[in-house]
């Protein structure tokens, strides 16, 4: 945690009161644990990115290129052209303030800039002053500002305070998209080399190693077989973990963090379990080794390029379709943008699950499942052997990561997956779940530590939410299905809402997965004891 922490009774005190500065004024100040350092030369140059160089948010001179503005400008420009919806965005809101409150950073900080209508502000008032009549003529008076030096280290502070959640927009009547804006602003900033070092590190070792942790493959190949070894120290089975086999049927692919963090790595031990026990006949991947895709963070350049190996690789192995583990952005990324970016992937089959028969046809642009909707598919054929008490020392609740429920919908398969093999699971407040979900407060890029203010800021109101269940029901386990979920919820929930954990809708699967010739189980995923052992059932 970084020296500049305060203590939840300090953070918790939010001031609300207008700043005396007017919206206009550009003026920030980078106060330690609210920003993001730079990226490193080496990535850039690694990716191909403009203007490397060393620079740090706090320096006076950001060694911008001379003619910065005029690229800036020119980019918007293009952008204007290509993209329709951020030309209805520039030109569609008319300041009804639906949006103003229900960003989780303008909550958990009180900075006016933080309500979205504003944040969009930051970027529209260059709109205004660069490409509308009104703004050429009267500038400030038609709401418009021109792109200073101190309005561009105040587009890098604001849109580096946006996790890109799309929250405000749930409530915006035009369906104004905030997140959209702060992606063109941060492709916008890349143009002349502003970046962040926590999104530029992860998105070059997924170039050179295929994931964003920089694993190599037998390092990959090392941690799969740690893995298949531990599960079988708890249920006594064998199980058989393929990877880069040519011509199985399903490639499966999930976020390196699941391999090589906690508490995601419960959620692998589950996945392996699951796998075997119905005799799926898929692979691993050591190139495509990753789901995630911070390309999402930087600019669709990036986004397409890192999605591309995925389904090169399913090609190389001669796959049928591709299965994907419990992760966020991987999804926005499959749902909205893969079928138009790299795809349809024709040369796939619609996926169909080969237990059940069930043919996801809502993916066949994509020919890529979510985890959740193939084993909810399981469960309802009554095809997994479930035994829900070997999880009652939990006492769970559910976060819907905002990509899963706002961008794909993903809101009934989690609930039913967790009902079946948990006990006991109580929800969050409803204006908290599902597509009112509150974001994390670390996600787009966000995760890292020296801005921990601003994540245990925006994290408030989530970890509000948990806070409530844990006191009306004892709720001990909050799950939830997102990499970048279950490693910053953990942080902010030891910091706000002490006694309650992490962990993955897959973990409790493969705790309460009752499998054939296990040995009787002493322990769940995570090495702790069972309560006194019940009866199974089927369900
Ligand atoms: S997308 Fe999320 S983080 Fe960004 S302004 Fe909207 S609510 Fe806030
Ligand atoms: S809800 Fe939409 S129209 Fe209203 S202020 Fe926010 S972005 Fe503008």
């Amino acid at each position: 945690m970084s020296e500049h922490k305060p203590k939840p009774e300090e953070l918790a005190q939010v001031e609300f009161a207008p700043s005396p500065r007017g919206w206009m004024d550009p003026t920030v100040e980078f106060r330690k644990g609210t920003w993001c350092y730079s990226a490193v030369p080496e990535t850039l140059e690694y990716l191909g990115l403009p203007n490397p160089r060393r620079w740090q948010p706090t320096d006076h001179d950001w060694k911008l290129p001379d003619n910065w503005r005029e690229i800036i400008v020119h980019g918007l420009r293009e952008r204007l052209r290509k993209y329709r919806s951020l030309q209805v965005f520039m030109d569609t809101c008319v300041r009804c303030g639906a949006c103003a409150d229900k960003c989780h950073f303008f909550i958990g900080s009180g900075d006016p800039k933080n309500m979205p209508v504003v944040r969009a502000e930051l970027l529209r008032s260059v709109y205004r002053n660069d490409f509308t009549t009104a703004g050429r003529i009267l500038g400030k008076l038609a709401g418009g500002r021109e792109l200073t030096i101190d309005v561009l280290k105040e587009w890098f502070y604001y849109f580096y305070q946006c996790t890109e959640c799309r929250r405000c927009s749930v409530f915006c009547p035009y369906g104004i998209d905030t997140a959209e804006i702060t992606m063109m602003a941060r492709e916008l900033m890349s143009l002349v080399g502003l970046n962040i070092e926590w999104i530029c590190t992860p998105m070059s070792n997924c170039y050179r190693t295929g994931n964003h942790l920089g694993v190599q493959p037998h390092g990959f190949k090392d941690s799969i077989e740690f893995a298949v070894d531990e599960l079988e120290e708890i249920t006594g089975v064998r199980v058989n973990a393929p990877i880069n086999r040519k011509g199985a049927e399903i490639l499966f692919i999930t976020p390196s963090a699941d391999y090589f963090a906690s508490p995601h790595y419960y959620t692998l031990l589950g996945y392996l379990a699951l796998f075997h026990e119905i005799g799926l006949d898929y692979t691993w991947s050591s190139y495509a080794s990753e789901g995630g895709n911070f390309g999402l963070f930087h600019s669709a350049e990036m986004v397409k390029r890192l999605n591309a190996k995925m389904y090169a690789e399913a090609r190389r192995l001669g796959v049928k379709w591709i299965l994907g583990g419990e992760c966020g952005h991987m999804w926005r990324v499959i749902h909205q943008y893969m079928g138009t970016m790299n795809g349809p992937a024709d040369f796939l089959e619609v996926p169909r699950s080969p237990i059940t028969g069930t043919e996801f046809v809502h993916a066949a642009s994509t020919k890529m499942v979510h985890i959740s909707e193939f084993t909810a598919d399981l469960i309802k054929h009554g095809r997994l052997k479930l035994d829900p008490s070997r999880n009652d020392h939990w006492r769970t609740t559910f976060h819907d990561s905002c990509n899963p429920a706002r961008a794909m919908g993903l809101l009934e398969e989690p609930r039913y997956i967790i009902k079946s093999v948990c006990n006991h699971f109580f929800e969050m407040p409803e204006n908290t779940i599902r597509e009112q979900t509150f974001c994390c407060g670390s996600g787009a890029g966000l995760g890292t530590d020296e801005n921990m203010e601003m994540r245990l800021r925006g994290g408030l109101p989530r970890a509000n939410a948990v806070q409530f269940v844990h006191d009306r029901h004892d709720v001990n386990l909050l799950l939830c299905m997102c990499a970048i979920d279950k490693a910053t919820l953990t942080p902010l929930l030891e910091y706000w809402v002490p006694g309650v954990d992490v962990g993955g809708v897959h973990e409790m699967v493969g705790n309460a997965l009752v499998m054939k010739g296990e040995k009787e189980r002493t322990t769940d995923l995570r090495g702790q004891p069972y309560p006194a052992k019940e009866d199974s059932r089927n369900v």
